[in-house]
C-alpha cells in the first residue's frame, strides 16, 4: 500500500484500480488470516473423545489433522480432531461436515459462487468472472465440477419428487385461486459427445445424429388482457422445468411442476405445443380437461410448407395461395381447409404424399385449432412462451459452438438453469443441507 501511494506522489496520479484491487487482496489476506484462527480446533475434553460410528461402534480421537480449504477470503488451514472406529477401520472428522466441506475443497460460499457462474456462462468463462468478481484463483475444471455436482444434487432431489408425485403423495399447496393456468410443452436439440448419440438416427436419413432432444416445459399464469383483448401474462409467473428423458418421464415432471403451480384450483387451464406428439400425449395423459391449443404459428409454417411446394421458385404464387387459406386456418375453418387440401390436382406421387401429411396435421389437431374461440376467451395461442424459454434457458448456455455435452452433464446444468430460473436456488442452497 504504501508502495502505491509513494508512487502516486511521485507521478501526482493515482491508480484507482491498482490501489482498490490491492486493498481488496490486502482484506482478503487480513479475513483468511482471521478466519483461519476461527477454524483451529482444540483437541476434545477427555470426557468427548468417543463418538458414534455408522457401524454402531465407538470411534476414538486420535490426534489434531490439517487441511487447505479455498474459502471467499482465500485459502485457509483448519484444523480438526480426527476419529477412528477400530471396529471398522473408517475415520471421520465431524467439524468438516459441521462446516459443509466434508466432500470438497471448497466452503459453501466458494461453491456457491462456481455454481451461479458456470450455470450463467461456459465454465472457462465463469473461471475468469470469479477471478476478477470474486478475487478467487480456482480451475476451469472446479467450476465445471462445482456446477454439476449441485446441479446433481438438485436432479437428484426432482427425480424424488416426481417419484413420490406419482404414487399420488401430493401435498395440496395451498394458495389463491388462479384464473387461467397454462402449461407450454416443446423440445429442443442441443450437441451431444458421440458416445451419446449411438445406435441413434439423425434427422437426416442415414445420418448419426449429433444432437438429443431436450424436452423442456412452462407454467405461468394470466389474470388479464389488453384494450384489444389479447391476453397479458402475469409479469413474474413463469416457471421452467426440462431435461433430456423420455415423454414418459418429462410428462411426470411438467406434472409435478404445474401441480407445484396450482393446477388443481386453476379456473381454466391450457396446454399449447406445436404438433409433436409426444405432446398431446402428455397433455391427455396428465392435464385432462385442459384446453389444447396448437400454436398458430407452427400451424401457419406448415401451409408455407405446402405454398412451397406447390409453387416453387414462384414467390407471388405462394404468397397468392396463402392468401386464400391461411383465413380458414385464422378462424379455425379446418375442415374447410382441409376440404381444399384435398381438392389439389397434385402432379406427383410425391405431392400427392405431402398433401395428405398436411391433411392428416390439419384434422389430427382440427379441435386445437378453433383460435377464434380461444380468442374470445383471450386466450394465447401461440408458444411464444416456450420458445423463449427455450432460448434462455438452452440455447443460451447449451448451444454455444464447440460445445460437446453428455447428457448426464446437460442434465445436471439443465436443473441448476431451471432452478435458478425459478427463483429457487436460494431456498435450495438453505435447505440443501436438511436432505
Ligand atoms: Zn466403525
Amino acid at each position: 500500500m504504501q508502495l502505491l501511494f509513494q508512487d502516486r506522489r511521485k507521478s501526482g496520479q493515482l491508480d484507482l484500480e491498482a490501489v482498490e484491487m490491492a486493498f481488496r487482496s490486502a482484506l482478503h489476506q487480513a479475513g483468511a488470516a482471521a478466519l483461519e484462527k476461527l477454524l483451529q480446533c482444540a483437541p476434545p475434553a477427555p470426557e468427548d473423545r468417543g463418538r458414534a460410528c455408522p457401524c454402531g461402534q465407538i470411534a476414538r480421537y486420535r490426534e489434531l489433522r490439517s487441511r487447505r480449504i479455498l474459502t471467499v477470503l482465500g485459502e485457509v488451514k483448519i484444523m480438526r480432531p480426527w476419529y477412528l472406529c477400530s471396529g471398522c477401520g473408517k475415520g471421520q472428522f465431524p467439524f468438516d461436515t459441521e462446516l459443509d466441506v466434508e466432500n470438497s475443497d471448497l466452503s459453501p460460499g466458494v461453491r456457491r459462487m462456481l455454481a451461479m457462474a458456470g450455470s450463467e456462462a461456459p465454465f472457462n468463462q465463469g473461471r475468469q468472472q470469479i477471478e476478477l468478481l470474486a478475487g478467487l484463483s480456482i480451475t476451469t475444471k472446479a467450476v465445471e465440477r462445482t456446477a454439476e455436482s449441485i446441479g446433481e444434487d438438485l436432479a437428484r432431489r426432482e427425480r424424488a419428487e416426481v417419484d413420490r408425485a406419482v404414487q399420488l403423495d401430493l401435498p395440496i399447496v395451498i394458495g389463491q385461486p388462479v384464473p387461467i393456468l397454462y402449461v407450454e410443452m416443446d423440445g429442443t436439440g442441443i450437441p451431444v459427445v458421440k458416445k451419446e448419440t449411438l445406435g441413434r438416427t439423425g434427422k437426416t436419413d442415414g445420418q448419426p445424429a449429433h444432437t438429443r432432444e431436450v424436452k423442456i416445459g412452462c407454467v405461468f399464469t394470466q389474470t388479464a388482457w389488453d384494450k384489444e383483448g389479447h391476453p397479458i401474462r402475469d409479469p413474474g409467473s413463469t416457471t421452467y422445468t426440462g431435461a433430456i428423458e423420455t415423454a414418459d418421464e418429462f410428462g411426470k415432471r411438467i406434472y409435478l411442476e404445474a401441480w407445484n403451480r396450482g393446477w388443481p384450483r386453476a379456473a381454466k387451464k391450457v396446454v399449447i405445443g406445436d404438433g409433436a406428439e409426444w405432446i398431446w400425449n402428455i397433455a391427455d395423459t396428465h392435464f385432462p380437461g385442459a384446453i389444447q391449443i396448437v400454436d398458430l404459428y407452427h400451424a401457419r409454417q406448415h401451409l408455407w410448407d405446402l405454398a412451397r411446394r406447390l409453387h416453387p421458385y414462384d414467390p407471388a404464387g405462394q404468397q397468392q395461395w396463402i392468401d386464400v387459406h391461411k383465413p380458414n386456418l385464422d378462424e379455425g375453418k379446418i375442415e374447410e381447409l382441409a376440404g381444399l387440401l384435398r381438392a389439389i390436382d397434385p402432379t406427383t406421387p410425391e405431392l400427392a404424399k405431402d398433401i395428405q401429411t398436411k391433411i392428416g396435421y390439419f384434422e389430427r389437431n382440427a379441435e386445437r385449432m378453433r383460435y377464434p374461440a380461444f380468442r374470445r376467451q383471450h386466450l394465447f395461442v401461440g408458444s411464444g412462451v416456450i420458445e423463449a424459454g427455450c432460448r434462455t434457458v438452452i440455447g443460451q448456455r447449451l448451444k454455444r459452438s464447440g460445445m460437446f455435452w453428455t447428457v448426464r452433464g446437460a442434465n445436471n446444468i439443465i436443473a441448476l438453469r431451471c432452478c435458478h430460473l425459478n427463483g429457487r436456488f436460494e431456498d435450495y442452497w438453505e435447505n440443501r443441507r436438511a436432505a
